[in-house]
């Protein structure tokens, strides 16, 4: 790899491919983290909407708690029932309450719909649980006021007791809830209004998981977490994300960065190597240029030194015999055309690279113009030892073109077919038909062109660089005038050349109209 171009890959794998490579690995390495750390923010906000359930559960159980101690407080005991009563007939979600002690229960008042059976159930359910009664007493002593459920062989009945402070000393008190009331009642605006229409909360019986109460129609295996509620111990609290879980969301999230990353390297990559290929291109394009100031350079120089040194040896008067002079005369106008030839190809180049060459299209005969050619080449080859033929075929139909152009692209192919031809000097022109199309055919029999460089031979400028050709002059514009002739033309060039054996370059030509 040349020199300039390596450190142009270097410079480009520094400051774009490494830092997109750092960049992406980083992404990458954050995109995990990130997907936990929202994992994590997730399911604190679960717990926290799940706690919030079970704490407004207990706001309400210690409200009821402290209104009903206040009616018992100071109260005489039918004025205390009266009001109690009162508290059932509102809150219908309580089915009965009740004071006792440790030992059993003493006062109890219960709404009509209530058995009368509670009593003894109550009474067991008491002494089943006395270890749990202690702690509410040894709780209030230190000065809280604590609820707790207790389980009790009620049907359809949640016991939930604390301790109060009476004026006969610590007395237990009893609510008995209804808790599918309590659940439809009172728990579900708390529960529509913390989903806030991005999760669906939903309560439902622990034993047989049957949906209670649910913000919108849930099954009951979907949801993502789930919370015993506190004061209800035979239910519990669940919830999911609405529109997929959130490994789901997060997921498609990391996915989508994902895909972004990788299209973003890749456009870094395919950026990249633009930038590489278009540097590559001015380098080998400055360096193509440097070269044809050198070409042009060389090929003025010899026919100039040629015509000085030949008229400065007339001009001296030196040589005598006409023959000799006659010769020295050929020299110098050879190469005088040889030099305008030079010069019009340059300026052919640049005004045809300035959009600005016209054309004049007429409808003309191929074989007038290849025997045109054909005529003023003829001694010219022949002198340098060529043998120049021409096969014209007499049936070809004219073609629609510009005579000065098409006779211009013909005598480019032919100097290259001279210039690049040593060991068997023979050139033959020869036309045709090709289906629509009407053809001329410059076949030598020189050194070649490699297939690699067969793509590269019509651009501007380019010259293989090697062997024979390095020590044979040239511009490099001839063949791209050629093809420039030809595009304007819209027709076609085909090439066919064998390294060793020849080249044959047809020019292809749309017929008159
Ligand atoms: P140049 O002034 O170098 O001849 P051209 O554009 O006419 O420029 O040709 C480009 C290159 O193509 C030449 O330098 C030569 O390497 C190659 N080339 C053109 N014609 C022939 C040919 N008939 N045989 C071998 N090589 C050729």
């Amino acid at each position: 790899m040349d020199k300039s171009i390596r450190k142009i890959v270097v410079v480009l794998i520094f400051i774009i491919l490494l830092p997109a490579l750092f960049f992406a690995v980083y992404e990458i390495n954050s995109l995990s983290s990130n997907e936990r750390i929202i994992e994590r923010i997730y399911n604190n906000q679960v717990e926290a909407i799940l706690y919030s359930v079970n704490q407004f559960s207990e706001d309400i159980i210690s409200s009821w708690r402290s209104k009903i101690k206040t009616m018992r407080d100071n109260k005489k005991s039918n004025v205390m029932k009266d009001e109690i009563k009162k508290f059932l007939h509102q809150n219908t979600a309580v089915k009965f309450v009740f004071f006792g002690d440790s030992v059993g229960i003493k006062a109890l008042i219960a709404d009509e719909g209530t058995p009368n059976e509670i009593d003894n159930v109550l009474n067991h359910g008491f002494t089943t649980n006395t270890t749990k009664i202690e702690r509410l007493y040894n709780y209030s002593r230190e000065g809280y006021n604590k609820i707790e459920p207790i389980p009790i062989n009620l049907k359809d009945r949640t016991l939930i007791i604390s301790v109060i402070e009476t004026t006969n000393g610590k007395e237990i008190l009893g609510v008995g809830i209804d808790p599918l009331l309590f659940i439809k009642q009172i728990l579900s605006p708390k529960i529509q209004s913390v989903g806030q229409n991005e999760f669906i909360i939903s309560v439902f019986n622990k034993k047989n998981r049957e949906n209670i109460y649910s913000t919108e129609g849930i099954n009951v295996n979907n949801l993502q977490n789930e919370k015993d509620l506190w004061l209800l111990p035979e239910y519990s609290l669940g919830i999911v994300l609405k529109g997929g879980t959130i490994q789901s969301l997060v997921k498609d999230r990391a996915e989508t960065n994902l895909i972004l990353l990788l299209l973003l390297i890749i456009i870094l990559f395919v950026g990249g190597w633009i930038v590489f290929r278009n540097i590559k291109k001015e380098i080998a394009l400055a360096k193509i240029k440097s070269d044809f100031v050198s070409n042009v350079s060389h090929e003025l120089r010899t026919p100039l030194a040629l015509i000085s040194m030949f008229a400065e040896t007339l001009e001296m008067g030196r040589i005598r015999s006409e023959e000799k002079k006659n010769e020295y005369y050929t020299i110098i106008s050879h190469e005088t055309a040889r030099l305008s030839r030079i010069v019009n190809r340059i300026l052919n180049f640049s005004q045809m690279e300035a959009g600005k060459r016209k054309y004049n299209f007429a409808n003309v005969q191929l074989n007038t113009i290849i025997e045109e050619v054909f005529n003023t080449y003829k001694f010219h080859l022949q002198n340098k030892g060529f043998k120049f033929t021409s096969l014209p075929d007499n049936n070809i139909p004219l073609i629609y073109a510009d005579k000065e152009a098409v006779s211009e692209a013909i005598i480019n192919i032919i100097d290259n077919a001279v210039k690049y031809s040593h060991d068997r000097k023979e050139v033959e022109l020869s036309t045709g038909t090709m289906g629509e199309l009407v053809y001329v055919k410059i076949k030598d029999h020189g050194i070649g062109i490699s297939v690699q460089d067969q793509k590269k031979i019509f651009e501007k400028f380019f010259r293989v660089s090697s062997g024979y050709v390095h020590d044979t002059k040239g511009t490099g514009l001839g063949l791209s005038l050629v093809k420039h002739i030809m595009d304007a033309h819209k027709g076609e060039i085909t090439l066919h050349s064998t390294p060793g054996s020849g080249s044959s370059f047809i020019l292809k030509f749309k017929t008159s109209q």
